[in-house]
């Protein structure tokens, strides 16, 4: 079929809207070289449409027979507008919030709560094929827990998407179904604790932001075991990177970790007097975003929820009451005051940081902790400063001391974190060996902002690997069926973001330098920034922004994002004077500070590696990078090498599983039920790859039809006497003969015909104007 053939009068077309993207237009006229005539569907405008290059004549339509279809990847044309039309048709016609994209289910977030979830549900899903109920995340679990079955190999669930997508909700429902199919109500009931393990980490890992009023800070991974007879018999979990920052500051409309919050809801009535809390505006750490209460929540409630989660997995009385020990000192050590007021204080030194003798909130930390004030106190206004000759000590300034008081917390409260994860671990660890495993994986999708710090950049690096991984697994099934349907076929070209990684990983890449340059003594943001700009220009996914030195620029397969500097040596860094750190440790009325700074000199991510995993990254200059690297037992590991290690443990896990994926797709940002935003979805279907496996699956043999099934709806295509009953496939073949010309458009496999985009919906337009 030619240009001139495809697009002729009558010809359905989509044509790029501002708002809408894309909005539905009719050819009026044949096309002739270099102009369209369309009419607009919706305002019946008449338009001309230049086309420069007939390569590039705007996308068909589908058949309306195609639309709605459940999986996209049924569709004729498999485009970005027929995705987004498909989508958007069913979420907003049907209420159909789930559609698959071959293997991947596309979630889009309803903002409503649907009747979709109950026990019946649940039921209904059992035992059924993933194709013959419709999609559903019920339906995608059912596939994981009759594969692990079936196949015998561990099963993973990757779901990603933006912050409010629903990553966390379909995480919360896949394990609610593997609860109820793989329970063993009659035992340990050991799938009421791997349920209730979600409402003590959103306690002390979400938080409500500008974005989701619960949104999870920190990525985990749950690995649901499962005995020979296929029954939960434990659960275990890791995490990555919770965002510390939080805990001492929080941006307009913004709250820090829930607990704080229903800790002060809770200390009033549960008889708490000895933590000395007061209503939760009265902490620094809690009131900056000046949000303190959330819709629907009542953070009583939820201390009381909170509770009982920690009571299921066997924390005592008395070791919760060692966490809010420890979340109180917390609270009160922020509302320490660092002033710098010479007069006030009765002393000369004008630029020093000092604390006033009668500071309360000093003392009850001092006391609850039972740590010595006369030592803290010191140590938050003083630090030690080595040279190669002596050692000195010298007061700081008020912003330096702020910091460091403010690094002490966020270390404070990475380690409780780290310590819960443990004990929930623990509980989740019915000391049954694990013979199968289903892993959940709840992970941030990629992020682009305004300003892109290390943060978005860690993130996206995750999001770099897991892409890398889906991709070669769609690849790789593709693959296969072709080889099972013994269809000769070209290799896919399809996107490999290895050199992506490589610009980040490489000896020389984006972590090597960031920590070479935490390692020199005068290291700084900006030096950093001119190391990359000096030795990654030759990378291709590099690139130097055009203003501004502080900044660089990162091709990612998503997004092209630009990374400003600032804080990367900090964050990746993550000191706290030591100083500070020995006096608290030296806690005498809180047993549960020493356990938790007993086990790792690392605390990004809550657990830790399997040992042999473990390593500390020693202090190598950069000339040196090329030997093999010494091994020190003191040196702090940095952040992004911790980040890079537990990622590498993760993808490790993952690749030895069949994965199954979840994509949440975000549609609107003012949580509004059921309203779909095309452009804010596109970005989102780009981004977590949606549009990629498209690509992939659109330049191989996207359709799909066993022979009898277009033997039936095709055959009045056919002369009577050329049907032949006994040979459907020798009929099918005189079909396709007489109206698809260009044999490189099919092939015949043993049970299917594969057809490449387009040929099944021109072959509808034939049979319709029959
Ligand atoms: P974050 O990255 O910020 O943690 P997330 O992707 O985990 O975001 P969720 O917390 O799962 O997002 O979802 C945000 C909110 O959207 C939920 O609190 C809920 O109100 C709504 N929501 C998500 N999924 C569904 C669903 N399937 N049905 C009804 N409401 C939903
Ligand atoms: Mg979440």
């Amino acid at each position: 079929m030619t240009t001139k053939e495809l697009y002729t009068k009558g010809a359905r077309i989509w044509v790029e809207h501002p708002v809408k993207v894309w909005e539905g237009a009719t050819v009026t006229s044949d096309y002739r070289s270099g102009v369209l005539i369309v009419q607009l569907d919706d305002n019946k405008e008449i338009r001309q449409i230049k086309i420069p290059d007939e390569g590039r004549m705007p996308p068909l339509r589908n058949p309306s027979l195609l639309i709605g279809q459940n999986d996209l990847t049924s569709l004729s044309y498999l485009h970005e507008p027929a995705v987004l039309h498909n989508l958007k048709v069913r979420f907003c016609d049907r209420n159909a919030i789930y559609t698959y994209c071959g293997i991947v289910l596309v979630a889009i977030n309803p903002y409503y709560d649907l009747p979709i979830y109950g026990d019946e549900t649940i039921m209904a899903y059992r035992g059924q094929s993933m194709g013959d109920l419709d999609p559903h995340i019920f339906a995608v679990s059912e596939e994981a827990y009759t594969k692990l079955e079936r196949e015998r190999r561990d099963q993973s669930i990757i779901v990603s998407g933006e912050s409010g997508a629903g990553k966390t909700v379909s995480a919360k429902y896949a394990m609610r179904y593997f609860a109820a199919v793989g329970g063993n109500a009659s035992e340990t009931q050991v799938e009421r604790k791997v349920l209730a393990s979600s409402p003590i980490m959103e306690a002390i890992g979400n938080a409500k932001t500008t974005r989701n009023d619960n949104s999870s800070r920190f990525g985990k991974f749950i690995e649901i075991h499962f005995d020979n007879q296929y029954r939960i018999s434990g659960a275990s979990m890791r995490t990555y990177l919770l965002e510390k920052s939080r805990v001492v500051y929080q941006s307009a409309g913004e709250r820090n970790y829930h607990i704080f919050y229903q800790l002060c809801a809770g200390a009033a009535t549960e008889k708490m007097p000895e933590l000395q809390l007061d209503h939760q505006d009265t902490f620094h750490y809690l009131n900056q975003g000046g949000s303190p209460e959330i819709d629907g929540v009542d953070d009583y409630k939820t201390f009381r929820e909170t509770k009982n989660a920690l009571s299921t997995l066997g924390v005592t009385e008395s070791e919760q009451r060692s966490m809010f020990t420890v979340l109180a000192a917390i609270l009160h050590l922020g509302n320490v005051e660092l002033t710098s007021d010479p007069d006030e204080m009765q002393l000369d030194n004008q630029d020093g940081a000092y604390i006033r003798p009668n500071d309360k909130h000093l003392s009850i930390v001092c006391s609850l902790l039972g740590v010595s004030k006369p030592e803290l106190s010191r140590w938050l206004t003083h630090r030690r400063i080595a040279s190669a000759h002596e050692v000195i000590v010298s007061r700081m300034d008020v912003q330096r001391a702020v910091f460091a008081r403010d690094a002490l917390a966020k270390r404070m409260y990475g380690k409780l974190f780290a310590w819960l994860v443990q004990a929930v671990n623990r509980a989740l660890d019915t000391g049954n060996a694990k013979k199968h495993f289903i892993g959940v994986l709840d992970i941030y999708g990629f992020e682009t902002f305004e300003i892109n710090s290390f943060e978005q950049f860690c993130i996206n690096y995750a999001n770099e690997k897991l892409q890398q991984q889906f991709n070669s697994h769609v690849f790789k099934l593709e693959q296969d069926e072709y080889i099972k349907e013994e269809i000769s076929w070209k290799m896919i070209d399809f996107y490999d973001n290895q050199p992506c990684i490589d610009l980040i990983e490489d000896r020389l890449g984006v972590l090597a330098l960031l920590d070479e340059e935490c390692r020199v003594p005068q290291g700084s943001d900006m030096g950093f920034v001119s190391k990359l700009h000096d030795k990654c220009s030759n990378y291709p996914h590099f690139l130097k922004p055009r203003f501004g030195s502080a900044a660089f620029i990162i091709k990612h397969f998503a997004d092209i994002v630009e990374y400003q500097c600032g804080g990367f040596l900090e964050k990746n860094r993550d000191t706290v004077l030591e100083e500070q750190l020995e006096c608290i440790k030296s806690a005498t009325n809180c047993r549960l500070i020493h356990s938790m700074f007993a086990e790792s000199p690392s605390d990004h991510s809550a657990t830790l590696p399997p040992p042999s995993r473990r390593r500390t990254t020693p202090s190598v200059p950069l000339a040196s990078l090329t030997q093999p690297p010494r091994r020190t037992s003191t040196q702090k590991q940095t952040v992004g090498a911790q980040f890079r290690q537990s990622l590498s443990a993760l993808m490790a896990t993952l690749s030895a599983t069949t994965p199954h994926y979840v994509r949440c797709i975000k549609p609107n940002d003012t949580k509004q039920a059921f309203q779909f935003d095309a452009a804010r979805a596109v970005n989102q279907l780009r981004a977590c790859g949606v549009l990629e496996t498209i690509r992939i699956s659109a330049a191989g043999f996207p359709s799909r039809w066993l022979y009898q099934d277009f033997f039936y709806r095709y055959r009045l295509l056919c002369r009577f006497k050329e049907i032949d009953r006994g040979d459907i496939k020798k009929t099918c073949s005189s079909i396709l003969q007489r109206y698809l010309k260009e044999p490189d458009k099919y092939q015949f496999g043993t049970t299917k015909i594969f057809f490449r985009a387009g040929q099944v919906a021109y072959l509808e337009k034939v049979r319709a104007d029959l």
